[in-house]
């Protein structure tokens, strides 16, 4: 298959049956602006049609993995091939902006989590709010030891990310602390939770994650696929659905309120907060 030349990603295949997505905007720390939702999200659907890939890797260049959504941009959706048949994003009241997430934020996710073939994120440095969306969605998530991860959203006046599994990735009470404080875990304490399958050096996360993929490569598509289907049916089973769908309506009411008080999504202070948060977390 002739390769597609995308802007924020590069897509490869650095190994038999395996295709690999790279996050490739690290001069601002991976920060997805929706140019680069929708690529992930074409490059995702590409290796999943590709009869020759087995397993699918998300990286990251740099640093950092993501510093979550850009808060800066400002493309519309009418500029984008939109995938998911909400619609009508510039809709008054609270409609037009619900669309929107639910669109590529709560609906990518969870495309991408019920992508049919196994995913690999090869996570390094911080990942940040939304960057969790682009770990949490996907199989089995290979960290460097440098890996943190964070959700400090609620200093926005919000309840967490769109995509709201935060108690099944880390456990309920982490996921409280992790939302109450801003504080971010690190590789070590969410390979503990469960939330991360292996943790390696950070000149190893390369090897590590390709190491993985082609052990999983080697095993047929059609186990895999009904493998990969029968545990997330047993999360789902468990509520997961209902409760990103809950949480979703949740999210809403906190950009709905920030609208009716700051006149903005969300709360104005926020980003000052979370800038407290990391002085007060740094060693003196
Ligand atoms: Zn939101």
């Amino acid at each position: 298959m002739t390769e597609k030349t995308y802007e924020r990603i590069r897509v490869d295949h650095p190994a038999e049956a395996v295709a690999r997505v790279t996050l490739a905007r690290p001069e601002a720390a991976n920060a997805q602006d929706r140019a680069m939702l929708y690529e992930i999200n074409d490059a995702l659907d590409q290796a999943s049609r590709d009869p020759e890939v087995k397993v699918i890797v998300l990286a990251a260049d740099g640093v950092h993995y993501s510093s979550g959504h850009d808060l800066r941009d400002r493309a519309k959706l009418s500029e984008f091939d939109t995938v998911l048949p909400f619609g009508d994003f510039d809709a008054p009241g609270q409609e037009g902006y619900m669309s929107q997430e639910q669109e590529i934020y709560l609906g990518f996710c969870w495309r991408w989590r019920n992508l049919p073939k196994p995913t690999i994120a090869s996570v390094q440095g911080k990942v940040i709010a939304g960057g969790l969306m682009l770990v949490w969605p996907f199989d089995i998530v290979i960290a460097a030891d440098d890996a943190q991860f964070s959700d400090p959203v609620v200093a926005f006046g919000a309840n967490g990310i769109e995509y709201f599994v935060h108690p099944y990735e880390v456990g309920a009470r982490k996921a409280k602390q992790m939302l109450f404080t801003g504080e971010s875990i690190s590789a070590a304490e969410a390979q503990r939770l469960g939330m991360v399958n292996e943790v390696v050096a950070r000149a190893e996360l390369e090897s590590a994650t390709l190491a993985m993929a082609s052990k999983i490569a080697a095993q047929p598509l059609m186990g895999l696929k009904l493998a990969k289907q029968s545990v997330n049916m047993a999360m789902d089973n468990m509520g997961l659905w209902n409760t990103i769908q809950a949480a979703f309506g949740i999210h809403h009411l906190s950009h709905s309120h920030n609208v009716q008080r700051f006149a903005m999504m969300v709360d104005p202070e926020g980003a000052d907060r979370i800038r407290a948060q990391a002085r007060a977390a740094r060693p003196s």
